[in-house]
C-alpha cells in the first residue's frame, strides 16, 4: 500500500469514461461564465463537484458575492457526476470503530450528521426544485456470510443502546426467509443468505444535484470557469493566494480546495494523506422476472471480502427500473490494490466489470429470470474517490497556513458527507464566535484537520 499511497497524483485526466449520468451532458458542461479569467476573487473554489456547490451556495447565502470556481474538466465530472447514486448511511458498519477510537458520544454524532446529511440533501432538491431524480426509499442490506451478519447484529445492538429512540439508530432485522421473500434475495444464489438490515436512505442522480445547485449559484453570481485546470498554487507574503492555471493567473483572498481525490496535486503535502482510489460503477437492464416496482429502492451485498451497492432507477426517471451496481473492489488482482493511488478513470479494470456484470443473476438467484435481449450492461464507468488514514474526512483550514481552506475524502461516501461538511466549513471559514458553539453541536470534531491527522500513514480504506 505505502507504494501505491506514493504515486504522485495527477490533475484530473482528460477523456474520462463517460457516466451513465452524463451521457447527456449539462447545458453549462463547458461553461465560462466570462470570456477571460478574472484577474482577482474574495473566495476561488477549485472543484465543481457536490462539494464545490455545497461551499458556494453557502458563502453565496451568507452574503460573499465574489466567488470564482475552477474545474479542470466539464462542471461536476469528478466523482459526483460518476457514482452509484446512493444516499445511504449504513452508519453502523464504522460505529463500533468510532467508538472505540473516539468515545461513543462521538460515534453517534456521525451517525447522526450522515442521516442529516442524507435528509438534508433530498429536502434541497424538494424545496429547490432540483430535477434530479431524488427518491428517499428504504434501503437492505443483504449479508451472505455468517461472521459478518454476527458482527452486522452486534454493532446494530450497540447503537440502539447508545441512541435509543434516535432516528439513526432505527434498523430493521430481517431473517434469512424475509430477505429471500420480501426483498426477494438469494434463493438459487450459490452463497446463502444468513440475514439483513434495511432501514433510511435514498437515491438519487448526483450529477444532476450539484449542477442544480451549481446553477443556483450561477443565479447569485457565481463566476464558474470550466476545462480550467489549476495548476500551481502560490502563497503571496502580502496575504492571500495566486492560482496559476491553464488560462492564467488569478488571485484569491481565500481559497477552497473542493478536489477531494486530487487534493494531492494541488497541494503536495496531502500526497500519501489523502490517496485515489478508482470505483466502478455500471448500469444494468434487470432481468426479465425481476419486480418493476417492489424491489427495495437500495441493496448492498456484502460477502466475505467485500460490498456492492446497488439502487434501482425509480419510476418516471430515464431508464426506469436499471440496476445501478457499483463495487466488486475484492474482486480485482490483489484485492483491488491497484485501484489504489490511480486517478485514472478513462479506462475500465474489465475484472471488476465482469464480476459486476456476474453479480445480479447471483444476488437476485430465481428471482432473476432471463436476460434481457438487449444484454445486461447498458454502461460502465470509473470514477476517483478519496481516502484518508483515519477514514475520516478532512474539513476546514490547513494547518500552518492562512486562508486555505479544505472540504475532502470523503470514502466513497460523499452523498452522505460532503453536503454538511461544506455547511460546516462556511461556518469556519465566516468565524462568527456565536455560531461556533451550534456548529459543536453537530458536527464531529474529529472531521477538522489537524497537523496530527496529516501524519497518520494510509493503510488502505477502513470503511466498509
Ligand atoms: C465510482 C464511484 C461511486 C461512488 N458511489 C457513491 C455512492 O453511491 N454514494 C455515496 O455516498 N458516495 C459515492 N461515491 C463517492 C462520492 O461520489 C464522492 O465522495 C463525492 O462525490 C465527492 O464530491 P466532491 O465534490 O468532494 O469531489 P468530486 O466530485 O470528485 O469533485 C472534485 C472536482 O475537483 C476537480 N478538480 C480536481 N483538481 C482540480 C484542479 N487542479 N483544478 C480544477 N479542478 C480540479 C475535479 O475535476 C472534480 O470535478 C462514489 C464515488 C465514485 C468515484
Amino acid at each position: 500500500m505505502d507504494e501505491r499511497a506514493a504515486i504522485p497524483v495527477t490533475l484530473p485526466r482528460d477523456n474520462p469514461t463517460r457516466s451513465y449520468w452524463q451521457l447527456e451532458p449539462d447545458e453549462i458542461a463547458d461553461m465560462r461564465s466570462t470570456d477571460s479569467l478574472p484577474e482577482k476573487a474574495e473566495v476561488l473554489i477549485i472543484g465543481s463537484g457536490i462539494t464545490g456547490a455545497a461551499v458556494a451556495f453557502n458563502l453565496l447565502e451568507r452574503g460573499t458575492r465574489d466567488i470564482v470556481m475552477l474545474e479542470a474538466r466539464q462542471a461536476c465530472s469528478g466523482a459526483t457526476g460518476r457514482n452509484g447514486g446512493h444516499t445511504k448511511a449504513a452508519s453502523y458498519l464504522s460505529f463500533l470503530m468510532h467508538e472505540k477510537q473516539h468515545g461513543t458520544a462521538m460515534a453517534a454524532k456521525i451517525a447522526r450528521l450522515e442521516l442529516a446529511n442524507i435528509r438534508a440533501v433530498h429536502a434541497f432538491a424538494r424545496e429547490h426544485g432540483i430535477d434530479c431524480d431524488s427518491h428517499p426509499c428504504t434501503t437492505v442490506d443483504v449479508v451472505y456470510n455468517a461472521e459478518r451478519w454476527e458482527f452486522d447484529q452486534r454493532a446494530v445492538e450497540a447503537m440502539q443502546d447508545a441512541m435509543p429512540g434516535d432516528d439513526a439508530s432505527v434498523y430493521a432485522v430481517h431473517g434469512a426467509e424475509e430477505m429471500r421473500s420480501k426483498f426477494f434475495c438469494g434463493s438459487g444464489g450459490d452463497e446463502g443468505v444468513y440475514g439483513g438490515l434495511s432501514y433510511e436512505a435514498g437515491s438519487l442522480n448526483s450529477y444532476k444535484f450539484a449542477i442544480g445547485v451549481l446553477k443556483l449559484c450561477l443565479e447569485k453570481g457565481l463566476n464558474l470557469h470550466t476545462n480550467t485546470p489549476a495548476l500551481n498554487l502560490e502563497k503571496l507574503e502580502s496575504g492571500g493566494w495566486k492560482v496559476k492555471t491553464s488560462r492564467g493567473s488569478i488571485y484569491a483572498q481565500k481559497m477552497v480546495l473542493a478536489t477531494n481525490g486530487y487534493t494531492a496535486n494541488t497541494l503536495k503535502s496531502f500526497q500519501g494523506i489523502i490517496v485515489p482510489l478508482r470505483g466502478h460503477v455500471t448500469a444494468q437492464r434487470p432481468g426479465l422476472s425481476i419486480p418493476k416496482d417492489r424491489l427495495a429502492g437500495s441493496y448492498s451485498f456484502f460477502s466475505e471480502k467485500g460490498y456492492d451497492y446497488m439502487i434501482q432507477r425509480p419510476k418516471g426517471s430515464k431508464f426506469e427500473g436499471d440496476l445501478v451496481i457499483g463495487g466488486a473492489l475484492s474482486k480485482a488482482v490483489a484485492e483491488g490494490l491497484e485501484e489504489y493511488g490511480t486517478t485514472d478513470d478513462t479506462t475500465l479494470n474489465e475484472d471488476i466489470v465482469k464480476a459486476l456484470e456476474d453479480s445480479l443473476p447471483r444476488y437476485f438467484g430465481d428471482n432473476w429470470g432471463e436476460d434481457n435481449p438487449d444484454g445486461r450492461i447498458r454502461n460502465a464507468w470509473t470514477g476517483i474517490m478519496g481516502y484518508s488514514p483515519d477514514g475520516l474526512p478532512f474539513v476546514g483550514e490547513v494547518p500552518g497556513e492562512k486562508d486555505l481552506w479544505v472540504s475532502t475524502s470523503f470514502q466513497g461516501h460523499g452523498m452522505v458527507l460532503c453536503w454538511m461538511c461544506a455547511r460546516a466549513l462556511t461556518v469556519m471559514m465566516n468565524s462568527r464566535p456565536e455560531e461556533d458553539e451550534e456548529l459543536n453541536s453537530w458536527f464531529p470534531e474529529v472531521y477538522r484537520i489537524t497537523e496530527e491527522r496529516m501524519r497518520l500513514t494510509f493503510r488502505g480504506r477502513l470503511r466498509n
